[in-house]
This record gives C-alpha cells, sequence and structure tokens, in this order.
C-alpha cells in the first residue's frame, strides 16, 4: 500500500482488485484438478465477488441473504448453501441452487417435502486437528449414524445425493491440511460408494491458514493441490486465504498521548470498522505510509470508541507518530469491514476504494 493509492476521505478501505485476480488465479492453477469454490462469508462485497469470479468454480454462501446477494451480482455462478439453521424460506431459496450442504436428519426432511436438490451431507467427523485457530465441531453437521440416516432416506425422496462436505477445522498449515483431507477422503469415499453415489463428491472445507504475524508469506497452495488425495472429484471452498492479503484499512492519527506510562495513538475510525484484532486478539500489522524512520519507540493503537477493547495493535514498535500521518493495516480483505459492528457510536462510516 503506498501513499499515492491514499484515498482523500479517511477512513477508507482500499481494495487491490488486481493483485487480488492475480493470487486468486494461482491458487486456482495449484489447484489442478480440484474445483475451488470461494466461501462469500470472508468478503462478499460486489466488486471482491467479481474480481474472484472467473478464477473459482462457484461460491458458497451461508445464508439466504448471502446468496440473494451473490445471485444479484453474479447471475451465472454455481452456488453452494450450507449453514445449520436454514429457515424454511432459506430452504425454498436453495431449491435452485446447485449443491445445498445438508447439516441434519430434520433438515434433510424439510427440504425433501419442498422438492427435488443436489445434496451433499455435512459431516461432523472425529479428527484431532491440532494446530488449528478453530475447530468447526458443534452444531455443524452430523455424525456417522446421521449421515448413513440421511444417505438411506434420500433415497426414497426427490433429493439426489452427490457427496460429502466435510469443514471441520481453520487455520492450518498446507502439510495438516492435506493430512485432513486425506482423511475426511478415506472415510467419505466407502461412504459414498456403499450409497451408490455416482461420480461422488467430496468438499474439504475451507480454512487454509492465514498468518497474521507474515503479512507477505501465503499458504503453500503448490503442495497443498499437490498432495490432494487423487482419484476423486474433490471441491476446496477458502475464504479467509483468498480475499485477506488485498484489503487495507486506511487511516489517519487523531491524537498522541501518554498516560500512566503508557503511549496510545489515537486514529481515526476504530474497531466498529476492522474487528478482525479484536475477534482475534492480535495486532493488526500495519505501516505508516508517512514515515520512513526506523521504530523508535512502543505504542497501543487504538479507535475512537469509548471501550478499552478499541485496539488495532497493542504496545508494537513504531516510528516518532503525530496527528496526520496515515496508517493502513494490512490484511484487511477478509472478515474486516463486513464482521464489524458499524454503528456502535455513529461515527461516520468509511470509504471504498478499488484499484485495478
Ligand atoms: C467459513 C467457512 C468457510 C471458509 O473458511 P475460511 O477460514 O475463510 O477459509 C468454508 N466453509 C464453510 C462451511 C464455512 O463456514
Amino acid at each position: 500500500m503506498k501513499l499515492d493509492n491514499v484515498p482523500e476521505r479517511l477512513p477508507a478501505y482500499v481494495y487491490d482488485l488486481r493483485g487480488l485476480a492475480e493470487h486468486v488465479a494461482s491458487v486456482r492453477a495449484a489447484l489442478g484438478p480440484t474445483e475451488l469454490f470461494y466461501a462469500a462469508k470472508a468478503n462478499p462485497d460486489p466488486e471482491i465477488l467479481r474480481t474472484v469470479a472467473p478464477h473459482v468454480d462457484g461460491v458458497e454462501v451461508s445464508s439466504g441473504g448471502e446468496l440473494t446477494h451473490v445471485r444479484e451480482t453474479l447471475p451465472h455462478i454455481p452456488i453452494a448453501f450450507g449453514g445449520p439453521g436454514k429457515t424454511d424460506d432459506e430452504l425454498a431459496l436453495a431449491l435452485g441452487v446447485d449443491r445445498v450442504h445438508v447439516e441434519s436428519p430434520r433438515e434433510l426432511s424439510r427440504l425433501a417435502a419442498l422438492g427435488p436438490a443436489n445434496v451433499l451431507l455435512r459431516a461432523n467427523l472425529p479428527f484431532r486437528t491440532s494446530g488449528a485457530a478453530l475447530a468447526m465441531s458443534g452444531p455443524f453437521g452430523m455424525d456417522e449414524d446421521a449421515l448413513a440416516e440421511c444417505a438411506r432416506r434420500a433415497r426414497s425422496t426427490g433429493l439426489t445425493l452427490r457427496g460429502v462436505h466435510a469443514h471441520l477445522a481453520s487455520g492450518l498449515d498446507a502439510p495438516a491440511m492435506v493430512d485432513l483431507a486425506t482423511r475426511i477422503v478415506d472415510w467419505a469415499a466407502p461412504f459414498l460408494e456403499e450409497h451408490g453415489v455416482d461420480d461422488p463428491e467430496i468438499n474439504v472445507g475451507g480454512g487454509m491458514a492465514v498468518d497474521y504475524t507474515a503479512p507477505e508469506a501465503r499458504f503453500d497452495w503448490t503442495s497443498y493441490g499437490a498432495g490432494l488425495p487423487p482419484g476423486h472429484r474433490l471441491r476446496v471452498e477458502p475464504g479467509r486465504a483468498l480475499t485477506a492479503y488485498h484489503g487495507w484499512y486506511v487511516t489517519d492519527v487523531l491524537d498522541v498521548k501518554t498516560t500512566r506510562g503508557e503511549t496510545h495513538a489515537i486514529l481515526r475510525g476504530g474497531t466498529h470498522h476492522l474487528r478482525t484484532p479484536a475477534t482475534k486478539g492480535h495486532d493488526q500489522p500495519f505501516d505508516v505510509l508517512t514515515s520512513t524512520a526506523a521504530p523508535a519507540a512502543r505504542a497501543t493503537l487504538v479507535g475512537q470508541l469509548c471501550t478499552p477493547k478499541d485496539v488495532f495493535a497493542r504496545d508494537v514498535p513504531v516510528p516518532p507518530l503525530s496527528p496526520g500521518d496515515v496508517i493502513a493495516f494490512a490484511m484487511a480483505g477478509a472478515y474486516a469491514w463486513n464482521i464489524s459492528h458499524h454503528d456502535f457510536l455513529m461515527h461516520p462510516k468509511p470509504t471504498f476504494h478499488y484499484l485495478r
């Protein structure tokens, strides 16, 4: 992020669409025959969706709202619809999508009552995933008995069982993700064969690691693609690892003060625009665009909210800072603006800019 690209009105989100397109194209190439869906909940901005679309096989949505939005934005893209608590209205919308990820036997029956659909059964498999930032068990998916019950029942309905979906963890590196995918396939392939599924599909989920302490590092898509078990129709659905790197939240310093020995730089905006560091409990990586000086002191970078939780980065090395200095927080392209509590304190919204 360069000073030349800083918009006039701050705070601002700046998205590098050209860099994003190159990144997603490289992921696509590394995956070979494995299908790539983009998990829209990471960032459903229409410009982001339109930039990602030419390089993916489809989009995964987790609500009726996302489904409607993606259909309006990308009318022809294949859609997979998941999520643990689908309402009747959402199931009715789901009838038209390419794949419905069914999360419980009751949901299977409710969907079957509405009409035909192509379904994957969401599996909650008992694989330990050490090192994962989030283990996706709990309300998501079904254990083996419920999966078998659904597979049997699907045959006597208008539903077509196409395969299994398993999104089990997030934050794993490529070797751990290959291992997880292999265990999913080793379970799912015989299960689908036993239930007579033609041309079975196995969606091994998203959750590829994004390391916020290393903004230049990338998940090793090449070794992941090469390591996935051959001979199966596989699909992945990452969100964060596709869009995190090509968004910045850019703002400026309003005040700098030291109280009780701690220096705070108070920035325009706050975590109601960029909630990522508050939810993940990390320091959001940043550059001070107006300074070339080496870090000479430490400061805590906060926003304008009247809560001690409004922290972007705590006690981090900074160059000398003064009001007017411009700071660009990196890795703000996923789970950033769209997960934030925009209306808290009624400050102005950020502006949005797209580099093409
Ligand atoms: C959130 C989610 C994803 C994407 O996860 P990332 O960590 O952003 O890659 C994929 N699939 C499902 C079912 C999800 O809920």
